[in-house]
């Protein structure tokens, strides 16, 4: 099986895909994470790709159509994946049936929505780990030692993205490029409408619901 999780920054797509792809013992493949750390090696992706970050623009299609076209022929790819935070464009979206055409997955895609309160709040105390790339909230989903990174103790960080000027872009984004796609896997995929303004455990039953029920 192949999950795609739609929803706008701070949905929490990336908290649950890391934990449907361990349930499902397939990798997660975030895009985001992959950039973060090619500019964090100073990378040629993460030198083009560190200017629309830091905006809060999109990365253009090519360059993640590129990155995603390796990822998914490594072998841990061949049961399967969790996408999270990729496709974000239609371009994208087609490039992806494209690269997988021919291929025996079933698709699923999660659109996991919440209120644009609930988005700022979340996102506004969001923490991040450089070093792993953990995330935690200063107040949902806190480190044990404050600011201090649970999984491998480096200091946590907001993502420059993150600070509200680059958020409301985001946001704009979202509305603009990415919001699109739900029409778009309608009649492609099994659609499946979340809400993602619950806990996060009460969120992960349900995505594993409609995982069991697909199967
Ligand atoms: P994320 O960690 O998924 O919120 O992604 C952070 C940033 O990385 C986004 O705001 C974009 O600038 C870039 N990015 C990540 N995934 C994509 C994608 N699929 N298409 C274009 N840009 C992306």
């Amino acid at each position: 099986m192949r999950v795609i999780f739609l929803g706008p920054p701070g949905a929490g797509k990336g908290t649950q895909a890391a934990r449907l792809a361990a349930e499902l013992g397939v990798p997660r493949i975030s895009t985001g994470d992959m950039l973060r750390a090619a500019i964090a090696q100073g990378t040629p992706l993460g030198q083009q790709a560190r200017p629309s970050m830091g905006r809060g623009n999109l990365v253009p299609d090519e360059l993640l159509l590129a990155l995603v076209r390796e990822r998914l022929t490594q072998p841990d790819c061949a049961g399967g994946c969790v996408f999270d935070g990729f496709p974000r464009t239609l371009g994208q979206a087609r490039g992806l049936e494209q690269m997988t055409e021919g291929t025996a997955h079933a698709w699923l895609v999660f659109e996991i929505e919440v209120p644009r309160e609930v988005l700022l709040l979340r996102l506004s105390g969001r923490r991040w780990c450089p070093g792993c790339q953990a995330t935690f909230h200063v107040v949902n989903d806190p480190p044990r030692r404050p600011d201090v990174c649970d999984a491998c103790g480096r200091a946590l960080v907001q993502r420059e993205d993150d600070q509200e000027a680059v958020v409301a872009q985001r946001l704009r984004q979202y509305d603009e490029r990415t919001a699109p796609l739900v029409e778009h896997y309608r009649s492609r995929a099994r659609l499946v409408p979340v809400d993602g303004d619950r806990t996060m455990d009460v969120v992960f039953r349900e995505l594993l619901e409609a995982v069991e029920v697909r199967a």
